[in-house]
């Protein structure tokens, strides 16, 4: 019997999961560690709670931990509960799926002035995950700065535009909704430093951002490159910027009817968060474009802004004893080996790219390698070693009939045209599981 242990529970982790199964089996037992004693990583607190049809891909991870040789092991942080070593020594492999849950920072003056933020916690916020539920962020000015032209950008701008009646049916948590729903802003600004054509923005998302109720696009037609040059675009990005030319198309009659802004600033890099203590204003460069690349031009000028979100990339979070590669922001690793026994898969591996689908290949490829150096396994312990250890140390991990005790809970206590309301917790969510 081959023993693995994944570390982490969000798509690559749980791709990696079946993708052993593929390959093996009933001749192998994963079990698949998680800090949170809640699964699903991205999909339930990166995945913005108003796109409940991509979070329907845990329903197929559902199924895949229901399976008899799929364990989920929640509640155990690997490097301070259980060190990687001991893990090793009891699976053939230990596979990190942890992907990429820290702020990249944009290293500028002023960064730690309140109520500047990195995606990772704003978004954290409004989807309930317990480090950053307390965040507590202020909307109560006008202005709110987004950097980045990403789809992450594009979530943290809908989320702060949209009305309380526009979030029915999601599972936005209802510490978010609140300060949503009481919040200020009228203008939210995109700061991105190159031009329309080198967005990262996709289609579909972008489009949203013309169908809201009560706020409604700009961009400026003179940002626009000449429109014979979309032809050599490729076709995801020519229909990301046609979009864009439909937003710079809208008269101010179109607009006069949604009283909030969300505005695209082209060619505009931020070089420093002003402000007494909060932050009151982000200077910027004007930039150009040179072979593909921002370039400053020396002419500043300065954004009011009452609240700002970097969304600018992500980092994986280092652990003890992991070789790392720290300008990636990745574990160190040749196309998912890091050493022998260790790999890595998903962003862990690859960074902050791609869709959650990616991260399927991305599983069974690096099974293929997992299987290529493990042959038929050495007759690790797996679960029960680590229950052994777990005992000793009374580490309260939770298993997946626990998750679905946290579920039912949350499910029961949805306010009404919500799927759930999610326990923001660790206690809370220990708690639901009958483990307190
Ligand atoms: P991303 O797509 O890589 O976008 C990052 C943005 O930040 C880019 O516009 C980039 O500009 C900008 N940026 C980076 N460093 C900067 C700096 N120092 N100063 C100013 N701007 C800077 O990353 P993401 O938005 O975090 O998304 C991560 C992945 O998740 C992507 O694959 C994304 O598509 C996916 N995702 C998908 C959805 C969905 O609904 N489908 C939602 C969220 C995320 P440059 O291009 O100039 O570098």
């Amino acid at each position: 019997m081959r023993q693995i242990a994944v570390v982490g529970s969000g798509p690559a982790g749980y791709y990696t999961a079946e993708a052993a199964q593929k390959q093996w089996g009933d001749g192998v037992e994963v079990d698949i560690y998680d800090f949170l004693p809640v699964p699903y990583g991205l999909i339930r607190t990166g995945v913005a709670p108003d796109h409940q049809s991509i979070k329907g891909v845990s329903r197929r991870y559902e199924a895949t931990s229901l399976s008899d040789n799929v364990r989920f092991v929640g509640n155990v942080m690997v490097g301070t509960d259980i060190s990687v070593e001991e893990l090793r020594g009891l699976y053939d492999a230990v596979i990190f799926a942890t992907g990429a849950p820290n702020d990249r920072e944009l290293g500028l003056p002023g960064e730690e002035l309140a109520n500047v933020y990195g995606s990772a916690a704003f978004v954290g916020w409004y989807n309930g995950h317990p480090h950053f539920a307390n965040l507590n962020p202020d909307l109560s000015g006008k202005t709110a700065v987004v950097i980045g032209a990403g789809n992450v950008a594009l979530d943290v701008a809908r989320i702060m535009a949209k009305t309380r009646a526009e979030f029915g049916g999601s599972d936005i948590v209802n510490h978010a909704l609140d300060l949503l729903d009481a919040s200020g802003i009228e203008r939210i600004v995109f700061v991105v430093r190159r031009g329309p054509h080198e967005i990262a923005m996709t289609p579909k998302e972008l489009g949203e951002l013309g169908h809201l109720e009560q706020a409604s696009p700009v961009v400026e037609p003179a940002d626009l490159p000449p429109e014979s040059d979309d032809a050599a675009l490729e076709p995801g990005q020519r229909k990301s910027v046609t979009h864009l030319r439909a937003f710079a198309a809208l008269s101010d009659a179109d607009r006069a009817a949604k009283p909030r802004r969300v505005e695209f600033d082209f060619f505009a890099s931020p070089i420093a968060f002003l402000g007494d203590g909060k932050v009151e204003a982000v200077e910027v460069e004007r930039t150009k474009l040179e072979g593909g690349r921002a370039v400053g031009t020396g002419e500043t000028y300065k954004i009011p802004a009452d609240i700002v979100v970097g969304c600018i990339g992500y980092r994986t979070s280092p652990v003890a004893g992991v070789p790392f590669d720290d300008k990636g922001g990745i574990f160190a690793n040749d196309e998912g080996r890091i050493s022998e026994g260790l790999y890595c898969v998903g962003w862990a591996r690859r960074g902050p790219s791609g869709t959650i689908g990616t991260n399927r290949p991305d599983g069974f490829a690096i099974v293929e390698k997992v299987a290529a150096d493990i042959g038929e396994g050495a007759g690790k312990a797996g679960f029960d070693g680590f229950a052994a250890l777990a005992a000793e140390r009374a580490i309260d991990f939770v298993e997946f009939h626990h998750w679905q005790e946290i579920d039912k809970a949350e499910v029961a206590r949805a306010r009404e045209d919500a799927p759930r309301e999610k326990f923001v917790t660790m206690e809370a969510m220990m708690s639901a599981a009958g483990k307190a």
